[in-house]
């Protein structure tokens, strides 16, 4: 599954909606200097300029107070010229993360990791949705890949990643497992799996042996080894898997792409095209 030239197809697609709204801001905060947040940032940034999104690049200093932040935030969701609002995640130590996350106005929220926008996920109502789930269910689709009735095994439970893309699958009427670290006999639940997201962050937790043959397989684990990027999925379950992501090449494009759709949905609500219950 080519999520690199599938997201070049949705990236185009946000450049024309882009032009047809006249303008779309995106601000996004980038607090220290942790390189993989720099190269995510960098991506973001590049992807939403060449998209004709105005991307507004706030970079703070790692020793920045979260009182600092809050008000940043604040200024932000006032700004009219900002439809969407990014806070790159991890944050220093000085900052609580929860509390810089229910500061973002919630129809600004981009991530969706606001609680207003994972409660309407779980509601079964999404708004916003975290980037990288939403990749997932897209390439599925793309595929002709219906989960509806399917064995759905997502292996991880972050709010990031695992936990929204259980919640997306079980919207989409698949039977849904999630696993962790704690599941007893991870090879027994992931051979169920007609679909399997892996996002867990250990090169090659998913091999072939583990895989039902013909199983789409979304490897969204990225963790950066002395011999390049490594994906959770070891390449052995190509020869097993009926559809799988590249790594990379495969979830990391579709996180960049469907962040920018975030942004245009944001512009969307703001003005009222759509609608946002609590605006
Ligand atoms: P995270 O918060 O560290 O979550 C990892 C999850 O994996 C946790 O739920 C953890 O279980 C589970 N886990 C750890 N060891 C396990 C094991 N041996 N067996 C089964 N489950 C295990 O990470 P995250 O933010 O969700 O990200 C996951 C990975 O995806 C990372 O490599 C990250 O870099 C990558 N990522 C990629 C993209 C992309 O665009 N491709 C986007 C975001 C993240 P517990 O909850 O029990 O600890």
């Amino acid at each position: 599954m080519d999520g690199k030239a599938l997201a070049a197809r949705i990236r185009a697609d946000v450049a024309r909606e882009v032009e047809q709204l006249g303008h779309v801001g995106l601000a996004t905060v980038l607090v220290g200097d942790d390189p993989a947040s720099h190269v995510y940032i960098s991506g973001k940034h590049k992807a939403a300029t060449e998209a004709r999104i105005e991307a507004r690049d706030i970079r703070l200093p790692d020793d920045v107070s979260e009182a600092d932040v809050l008000a940043l935030v604040a200024e932000l969701n006032a700004d009219d010229g900002v439809d969407g609002i990014l806070v790159q995640l991890p944050l220093p130590g000085q900052i609580d993360e929860t509390r810089v996350t229910y500061a973002v106005a919630p129809h600004k929220d981009v991530d969706g990791f606001h609680p207003v926008n994972a409660g309407n996920l779980y509601l079964g109502t999404p708004l916003h949705v975290p980037a990288t789930p939403a990749g997932c269910m897209r390439l599925l689709a793309e595929h002709g890949i219906d989960p509806a009735g399917k064995e759905a095994v997502v292996i991880g439970r972050s709010e990031i990643v695992g936990r929204p893309a259980a919640m997306l699958l079980l919207q989409a009427n698949a039977t849904v497992t999630i696993c962790h670290s704690r599941t007893a006999d991870l090879g027994a639940e992931v051979r169920r799996a007609d679909i399997l997201v892996a996002a867990v962050g250990r090169p090659g937790i998913v091999t072939a042996d583990m895989v039902k043959p013909g199983a789409a397989v979304l490897d969204v684990g990225l963790t950066r080894t002395d011999e390049g990027i490594r994906g959770d999925v070891d390449p052995g379950v190509a020869d097993v898997a009926g559809h799988l992501t590249p790594m990379p090449g495969g979830t990391g494009p579709m996180t960049i792409a469907l962040l920018l759709e975030s942004a245009v949905r944001a512009a969307r609500y703001r003005r009222g095209i759509l609608a946002y219950p609590t605006l």
